[in-house]
């Protein structure tokens, strides 16, 4: 039988990423039966190791099992096959586990329930039938309940609920496929459901998921726990309904997403291509921002002014059961008041939201971390992120930066960024800082991931204008801090995620960032590296009146671009109070509470403004999303713009626009016109500048970031016509091109400042 040992290989192979708590050793277990490998597999650390003896045929393909077609969680950074000298293991082993102390780290990612799990939900005959907590070693939670490393039960808030005989038996035997799954739990050991009133008495109720669905098919709201927090769901169709969830959630017109039952059911209300099926349907299960239909079921009051709509599909036991009760469609917005953090834990949603909801449907497995939902749109056949959270976070980056360092992101739509051994670990979305309670969910978010990874920063990065994120920290404030200028976060943000290192232009549009000059930039075009940056051209300074008010009322950048060009503005704004008009008026001349701005944010505003579109926001770039929501997409013509050069930085001078706005409105051009012949003008203008900038550089690489860029018109308007002349353009995809990917930034310039000393 075995007389010869010529054949046989003995090989150690260690692979690195996310490996564990997905399934994998099981795999290699089984696998290595199949084709009579001996040896022994274990998680060793963050990796996977397995001691292999067999054929070398039979390793062969053994191997191209392993790593060519790796469980569907698993998430391979780096393999390692090493010969070894043949020993004659008798029987193929899964072996305990080791943890080292100083590995790299990988934590799992929330995943939606798997077809297999889905199956057991939904068969009578099986044990699970009907039971929402249902998971295996390929679904379920992870992120959101890992309270420490290794990815063991103890370590998860599963940790109150003891397995009974028959989980544990699962549990421990290496051919079922919830083998080590650690939050595995049926109907009579595990987590369980339950209905409570607007003032957390309980509802006696035999089916609580049933119950849920009728209460909202009587038009009430109900908040319901999910996986990473609580969700405010109603019915779709209900207008009345709808209309007082937008009055108590204090969210007048920002689009609400929607679960719908499923696929088929998605392709009712919006237009899907192959490539968004594939994210709608992928197991991390996002938002996706979608063209809806012309003609749909949805009431307008869902996503007031958009030809938008966001759209999901169940990701947990619960949802899916909420479905089976004859409902296709479920507004599904997160469960806060409108700015604040999303709520996760039973006792304080309820306090938070009583006013909301009429009814909580909760459970006891406990959230330790919240996780909202993530929100992303396909551009060119690709996905892009728009909002890292559930199902996408922690976001590992293999960065090659040789420091630990923490990077404390943006003020608005927050994440931060920490790095260990070369890699940079994203957080979720955070949301903005400014409100006090989202504040201490970043706190805890950042101990959380802080304690996890074992870090101990050697460096502190922060925007310019938010040197107090560090000071919240005195345990880390004698390392290094390095104050980063918020555009260059931008651009950098995006030169990590395509590995760029050498010089590039950088076009970076936003709304808000502290300039070098103590000014406030956005509308930037930068000539750099990692490490440092040149400001080579810019959209040509307005002086704005009113601080954060202007922000929200954008008539007043619209009355400040006119007084900067001494325009008449008597004719121009017929809705607005002629008193209001006055003081600003006053005000500007006297500039009193005045900033100065490049903002190209600010300037969709002003246009959105003028054309009458959107005087008053209610929610961030309103007057842009709905200016560029009314575009023809065939109109091609444009206005005329100049771009004039002042101490050699080019300025793009808006004057002559804005006045080709005004005379297409006395001719009663339509609006979707003018705004076309805007976007385009930005577009040609852009365009027009990076060529100088070439000519005077030499550089042929563009990066386009910064959130005006979630414009997908103007994006892809100058991605276009970039190529075409010639450049390589890189936008961002994976790294939120808005303020959320700003944290990666900071870490990787903070890094390459130190590496050069
Ligand atoms: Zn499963
Ligand atoms: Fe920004």
């Amino acid at each position: 039988m075995e007389n010869n040992n010529s054949n046989k290989r003995r090989y150690f192979l260690k692979i690195q990423g996310v490996v564990q708590g997905v399934g994998y050793r099981p795999y290699v277990y089984n696998q290595a039966i199949i084709f009579n490998i001996k040896g022994w597999v274990s998680n060793q650390g963050s990796a996977l190791v397995v001691d292999l003896e067999g054929e070398r045929n039979n390793i062969k393909t053994f191997l191209t099992r392993i790593i060519k077609e790796p469980p569907k969680l698993a998430n391979i950074e780096k393999v390692e096959v090493v010969p070894k000298r043949f020993t004659g293991h008798k029987e193929f082993n899964i072996i305990k586990s080791s943890f080292g102390e100083n590995e790299v780290k990988f934590v799992a990612v929330d995943v939606a329930t798997c077809p297999e799990c889905l199956g057991d939900v939904l068969n009578p005959s099986n044990s699970r039938y009907q039971y929402a907590f249902t998971n295996c070693t390929s679904c379920g939670p992870r992120y959101s309940i890992i309270k420490g490393l290794p990815y063991d039960r103890v370590n998860t808030t599963m940790k109150a609920f003891e397995m009974c005989s028959i989980c544990e038996k699962e549990y421990n035997d290496p051919t079922n496929r919830r083998f080590h799954a650690q939050a595995n739990c049926c109907p009579n050991c595990g987590p369980s459901l339950k209905l409570l009133t607007s003032k957390g008495q309980d509802v006696l109720s035999e089916d609580p998921i049933r119950d849920t669905i009728n209460f909202i098919k009587q038009g009430k709201i109900v908040a319901i726990k999910g996986l990473g927090g609580f969700h405010l769901a109603c019915e779709v169709e209900n207008e009345k309904t709808i209309e007082v969830l937008r009055k108590r959630k204090n969210r007048p017109h920002k689009p609400f997403a929607i679960m719908v039952k499923d696929i088929e059911t998605a392709k009712r209300l919006a237009y899907i291509s192959k490539e968004e099926e594939q994210v709608l349907l992928s197991n991390k299960r996002p938002i996706l921002i979608l063209n809806r239909r012309e003609v749909s079921i949805l009431p307008e009051i869902i996503a007031p002014n958009t030809k938008k709509i966001g759209v999901m599909l169940p990701y947990t036991p619960l949802h899916y059961l909420l479905f089976e009760q004859n409902i296709s469609f479920l507004v599904m917005t997160s469960g806060n008041v409108s700015g604040g953090p999303i709520q996760y834990e039973n006792d304080k949603a309820v306090d938070y939201l009583r006013n909301i909801a009429d009814y909580f449907l909760v459970h006891n497995r406990e959230i330790n971390i919240p996780v909202e939902d993530s929100v992303v749109k396909v551009i060119d056949n690709k996905e892009v992120v728009i909002r890292r959270a559930r199902g996408y976070t922690p976001y590992v980056i293999n960065m090659r930066v040789n420091n630990e360092i923490i990077a404390f992101g943006a003020e608005q739509k927050n994440t931060f960024c920490l790095s260990k051994k070369g890699y940079g670990y994203l957080s979720q979305y955070l949301g903005d800082l400014k409100d006090f309670d989202a504040y201490s969910t970043y706190e805890k978010a950042v101990d959380n991931l802080t304690e996890l990874l074992g870090f101990t920063p050697n460096m502190l990065a922060f925007d310019l204008q938010s040197r107090f994120l560090c000071l919240q920290y005195p345990k880390y404030q004698s390392k290094r801090k390095v104050a980063v200028q918020h555009h260059h976060a931008h651009m950098v943000s995006c030169m990590v995620e395509h590995n760029l290192c050498n010089s590039v232009i950088g076009v970076v549009f936003d709304g808000t960032g502290l300039g070098t000059d103590g000014t406030i930039w956005g509308g930037e075009f930068l000539v750099g590296t990692r490490e440092s940056f040149n400001r080579v051209g810019h959209l040509k300074y307005v002086t704005v009146q009113g601080g954060d008010r202007a922000i929200e009322e954008p008539w007043r950048i619209a009355l400040s671009y006119l007084h900067s060009m001494n325009y008449d503005v008597t004719k121009v704004f017929k809705d607005i109070d002629e008193e209001e008009i006055y003081m600003v008026t006053q005000a500007l001349e006297k500039k009193i509470n005045c900033f100065k701005t490049s903002s190209m944010g600010r300037f969709f505003d002003c246009i959105s403004s003028l054309l009458n579109i959107r005087h008053r926001i209610t929610y961030d770039a309103q007057g842009a999303i709905e200016l560029e929501n009314m575009l023809n997409p065939y109109i091609k013509e444009s206005y005329e713009y100049c771009i004039i050069e002042k101490d050699n930085i080019h300025q793009i001078d808006y004057d002559r626009i804005i006045l080709g706005v005004l005379r297409d409105m006395e001719k009663k051009i339509p609006t979707s016109v003018i705004s076309a012949k805007f976007h385009n003008t930005i577009g040609n203008a852009t365009v027009d500048l990076v060529c100088k900038i070439r000519k005077k550089y030499d550089i042929k690489q563009v990066v386009l970031s910064g959130g005006v860029f979630q414009n997908n018109y103007l994006l892809l308007y100058v991605l276009e016509r970039l190529k075409e002349r010639g450049f390589t353009v890189y936008y961002n995809q994976q790294i939120p091109t808005n303020d959320s990917g700003i944290s990666v930034g900071q870490l990787a310039i903070a890094d390459a400042i130190e590496r050069k000393g």
